[in-house]
C-alpha cells in the first residue's frame, strides 16, 4: 500500500544511536500531520549507488554525518546559509526538485539565546562538520575572535568556512593550550561520547584554568565528563540536546510550513 502521509527520514551512518525519529514522530503527532520518520542508513560505500532512489521516494530528510556536505551535488537550490557553511543537514523534496537548508545554525543560535557573546573571544574543539554552522553563527552573533583547537591543524584549515568580518585561527590542542582568553567554549568533537564517554577534550588543569564567568558548550547531547567538571569549577554549561531539538524542530517547519511555536519545541523536548 502506498503510504499516504510525509514520509520523512533521517539519513546517515552510523544511526543506531539517533533520537530523531523519536523526536520528529513527536513532533508530526503534535502538529496533527499524517507521516511517518524512519531511519536510512547508508554504509559510504554504497552512498552514491543508493542516495538516488532514495531522494525519489521521500518528501524530506535530515542529513547527518557523514554526508552533510556530500549530499550537496545532489540538490537543485540551496538556502543562503547552506553556501556559507558548506553544508546541509534539511532537505525539502517537492515536484522533483531538492532543496537544502542548515537548521544546525538555527539550533545552535537560539540555544545560546541570553548570553551576549558580542566583542568576546570564542574557543572551539574539532573542525569536522558541526564546527562549520558553529563557527558561522559565531561570526553572525558578532564575537571578536574564534580560535578552532583540533589535533591536526592542516585538515582543519581546508574544511572550516572562509569568515569574512571575523578573525579566526586553527591552533594545534594540546595539555598546554591555554583557553583562559575565552568567554564560550565549545566541544564539536566526539570525546565524551559513547565508548569516548570517559574521555574530554581538555586537561583537569585546563578547565580549572578558564575565566570563571566563561560558557562551557558542549555539542554532545548529554551531561558530559566536560560539562560535569566545569560545573564543579562553578562555570556554566549548555549540553546539546537543547540545540538538537531547536534544529528538529526548525526541520519539521521546512517540511509542514507550520510555525515554530513555543509548544512544537515543548512537544519535541519530551520526546528526547
Ligand atoms: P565530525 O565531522 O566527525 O568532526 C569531529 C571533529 O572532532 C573533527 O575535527 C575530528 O578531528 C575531531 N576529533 C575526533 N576525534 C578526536 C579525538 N580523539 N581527539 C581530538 N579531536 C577529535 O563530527 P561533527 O558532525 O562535527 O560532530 C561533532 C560532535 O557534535 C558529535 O559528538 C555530534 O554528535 C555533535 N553534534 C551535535 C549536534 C546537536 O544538535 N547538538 C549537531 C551536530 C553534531 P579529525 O578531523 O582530526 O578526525
Amino acid at each position: 500500500m502506498i503510504p499516504q502521509g510525509l514520509r520523512l527520514g533521517v539519513l546517515g551512518s552510523p544511526l543506531a544511536h539517533s533520537k530523531s525519529p523519536q523526536i520528529q514522530n513527536a513532533g508530526l503527532k503534535f502538529l496533527g500531520i499524517d507521516g511517518d520518520y524512519v531511519k536510512y542508513e547508508i554504509v559510504p560505500d554504497e552512498f552514491d549507488r543508493k542516495i538516488r532512489s532514495l531522494l525519489c521516494c521521500v518528501d524530506g530528510l535530515n542529513v547527518t554525518i557523514p554526508y552533510k556536505e556530500k549530499i550537496l551535488k545532489y540538490l537543485n537550490r540551496v538556502d543562503p546559509l547552506v553556501e556559507r557553511i558548506g553544508a546541509a543537514n534539511t532537505l525539502v523534496i517537492k515536484d522533483g526538485q531538492i532543496h537544502g537548508y542548515n537548521t544546525d545554525y538555527y539550533g545552535f543560535m537560539e540555544s545560546l539565546r541570553g548570553v551576549d557573546l558580542q566583542d568576546q573571544v570564542v574557543s572551539i574543539i574539532g573542525a569536522g562538520g558541526a564546527a562549520r554552522a558553529v563557527v558561522i553563527a559565531l561570526e553572525d552573533l558578532k564575537v571578536s575572535k574564534i580560535n578552532v583547537y583540533v589535533r591536526n591543524p592542516e585538515k582543519a584549515d581546508g574544511n572550516l568556512p572562509y569568515l569574512k568580518k571575523t578573525d579566526l585561527e586553527v591552533k594545534l590542542l594540546s595539555e598546554t593550550s591555554d583557553l583562559s582568553d575565552s568567554a564560550l567554549i565549545i566541544n564539536s568533537t566526539p570525546l565524551g561520547q559513547g565508548r569516548l564517554q570517559s574521555s574530554m577534550p581538555l586537561e583537569h588543569h585546563q578547565i580549572r584554568r578558564l575565566q570563571k564567568n566563561a560558557v562551557v558548550y558542549d555539542l554532545i547531547y548529554s551531561k558530559t565528563m566536560l560539562l560535569e567538571e566545569a560545573e564543579q569549577v562553578g562555570l556554566r554549561t549548555i549540553d546539546g540536546s537543547q540545540m538538537l531539538v531547536l534544529q528538529a524542530a526548525k526541520s519539521l517547519t521546512h517540511w509542514t510550513g507550520r510555525e515554530l511555536s513555543p509548544e512544537l519545541i515543548a512537544a519535541m523536548s519530551l520526546a528526547h
